[in-house]
């Protein structure tokens, strides 16, 4: 059995004193998985998806699923919320320039750029509390347009069709909704049906890392990280999904897409004892917790993706 999973876990408070109204009844009432029960959701989900792969002669396996929840205890605003981030940074991974193995997909092979594609799965694309596929899909693009944007990276972000394909590999190979295994992008923005995490779980995003015949990871262009084949990334439909609000699909579209494009989390979660309220520092989109709107990238996400980016496609 092939499987190569780690996965980072961190929590959500119900208040917090930045930004944004995130009131406790914003979030799930039922009780929420521990994180060891979500970590081995994650890793039961990850261990199907391989031993398909694995049974299809695929060059690609699931290699990490980094996932934002959301926890409500019985208690108050207060409470201790417990973070933790077992992210296995020795097994960091990112897209090779011009890598062939994703023509299919990516604009990889292409001229003198090397685009870095998504696509937005438009049949899960509407949140079952009433937020439009429409209104969904263009928050998505504005998060996009936002690492595009960084003034540091000429990194080309594109959008692929989506042909109105259910995407979602992870879905599908776990019996859980989508039509197909089809890769269509670098990124895939998988919707907000296939996957219902019951509450524990706000975005995930998976990261698929190519093998050698051999079933080796590889790191055809010698940087110590591993090659990433594509990412899915999937919104839990359980939660009250806004525009503009709580939870804000722009922001977690925002945090998953630059786990997309290799970002890890970054800053560290502090309680203030006066108040019993949380907050991250420094705050950057890539805190590894919701704390409400954060729609644009701060010092510490530019920075993380320049030193990803910034050279690109020359690494
Ligand atoms: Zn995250």
């Amino acid at each position: 059995m092939l499987l190569f999973a780690l996965s980072c876990q961190q929590d959500l408070a119900p208040e917090f004193e930045q930004s944004g109204n995130l009131k406790s009844n914003d979030l799930p009432s039922a009780a929420v998985a521990s994180v060891e029960d979500m970590d081995a959701q994650m890793l039961a989900l990850l261990d199907g998806v391989n031993a398909f792969l694995e049974s299809e002669g695929e060059d690609y396996r699931a290699v990490m699923a980094e996932y934002m929840t959301a926890a409500q205890g019985s208690e108050e605003a207060g409470r201790t919320v417990f973070f933790n981030n077992v992210g296995n940074k020795q097994l960091t991974a990112d897209f090779v320039p011009f890598d062939a193995r994703r023509s299919g997909w990516s604009g990889s092979v292409s001229g003198a750029d090397d685009d870095i594609t998504y696509a937005v799965d438009q049949v899960d694309a509407a949140t079952p509390n009433g937020v439009s596929g429409a209104a969904t899909t263009a928050a998505i693009d504005r998060a996009m347009t936002t690492w595009d944007n960084a003034n540091c990276s000429d990194l080309p972000i594109v959008k692929n069709p989506d042909f109105g394909i259910d995407m979602g590999l992870v879905a599908f190979l776990n019996g859980l909704g989508g039509a197909s295994p089809f890769i269509l992008a670098d990124i895939m923005h998988a919707g907000w049906t296939d996957i219902d995490f019951s509450g524990g779980i706000i975005g995930v995003t998976y990261t698929f890392i190519f093998i050698d015949g051999g079933g080796n990871p590889t790191d055809i262009d010698n940087n110590g990280k591993l090659d990433v084949a594509f990412r899915e990334i999937y919104y839990d439909p359980s939660f009250s999904w806004a525009i503009n609000g709580n939870i804000d699909v722009e922001t977690v579209a925002l945090h998953e897409a630059g786990h997309g494009l290799s970002q890890a989390h970054f800053g560290k979660l502090h309680r203030t004892d006066a108040n019993g309220l949380f907050h991250f520092s420094p705050r950057a989109v890539m805190n590894a917790g919701y704390t409400g709107p954060q729609q644009s990238l701060a010092g510490t996400d530019n920075a993380g993706h320049c030193s990803l980016w910034g050279s690109w496609p020359q690494n």
